[in-house]
């Protein structure tokens, strides 16, 4: 039997304007696959789309990655659960899927007292939700209250939907000045219902006045925040004291041992 001829000379020009990358990359390998293995025509289109499609997921969260501004190193892997009785490791993992609670615009509220892990936990949710593709900012919330103030405030909140999921660090953390525009209280109010909010604090709500130009506005502020919203209260003492204090009382030197 004759070997057929293809002439596959236009083939990465027509890839290339295409824009399908992976199967100008990798179509001569499946292909030649495909011939030693006698596959029919309709399993080799499929196996070159879903490498293409594979390919623009991955790209898309590597986008939404660069994009998110998260602490690196910060994972759920990397979080010691026992340090945190208090929290339920299913729990954390069923909202890293992220689908009821983000369809739904729903909040997640971190209260708990310096160095307990709210930031951790926060940006290790953040960095799990767009491995599931969604899109997430975090942002310690003194630093957007002034990138809102300095753009045109219903432009920049309109921008700020683009994300599933805002992350806004230690939002008791916002000053008297910064607080008096209420910029803060407006994205609140627009993304109500609609868009989630992730908020650490080291105050649940009784330092919150100083957020908010106004005690009636602090007031309308957290009713929409807690409306429909998980609260963990991680009252734990500071990761970072208990882990020096373990290295301390822990003998750090063998007798003998000349390591420095
Ligand atoms: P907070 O935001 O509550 O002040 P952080 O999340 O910044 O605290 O935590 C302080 C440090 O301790 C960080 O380096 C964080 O990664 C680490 N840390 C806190 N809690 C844990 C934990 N349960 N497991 C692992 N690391 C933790
Ligand atoms: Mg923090």
């Amino acid at each position: 039997m004759s070997k057929i001829t293809v002439d596959t000379a236009r083939l990465p020009l027509l890839l290339n304007e295409l824009r399908l990358p992976a199967i100008s990359r990798l179509w001569q390998d499946i292909a030649t696959r495909a011939d030693k293995e006698g596959w029919p025509a309709a399993r080799f289109l499929s196996a070159l789309a879903e490498l293409e499609v594979a390919e623009r997921a991955r790209r898309r969260i590597e986008r939404h990655l660069a994009e998110s501004r998260l602490p690196p190193g910060k994972t759920l892997d990397g979080f010691d659960f026992n340090a945190l009785p208090m929290l339920s490791r299913a729990h954390v993992m069923a909202l890293a899927a992220g689908d009821t609670w983000l369809a739904k615009g729903a909040n997640l509220l971190l209260f708990g007292p310096p160095g307990c892990g709210k930031s951790h936990i926060a940006a290790a949710l953040g960095r799990a939700l767009i491995e599931n593709g969604r899109r997430v900012l975090f942002m310690r919330t003194t630093d957007l209250v002034q990138r809102l103030q300095a753009l045109q405030l219903a432009a920049a909140i309109g921008k700020l939907d683009r994300f599933d999921l805002l992350i806004l660090d230690d939002i008791a953390y916002v000053t008297k000045d910064q607080a008096e525009t209420s910029v803060l209280f407006e994205l609140i109010a627009a993304r109500y219902e609609r868009r989630s909010l992730m908020i650490t604090a080291n105050q649940p709500f009784g330092d919150w006045n100083k957020v908010f130009p106004d005690p009636a506005m602090t007031v309308a502020a957290i009713d929409r925040l807690v409306h429909h919203a998980t609260i963990f209260e991680m009252n734990v003492e500071s990761y970072r004291r208990r882990t020096a204090i373990a290295r301390k009382t822990k003998p750090d030197r063998q007798s003998g041992d000349s390591s420095p």
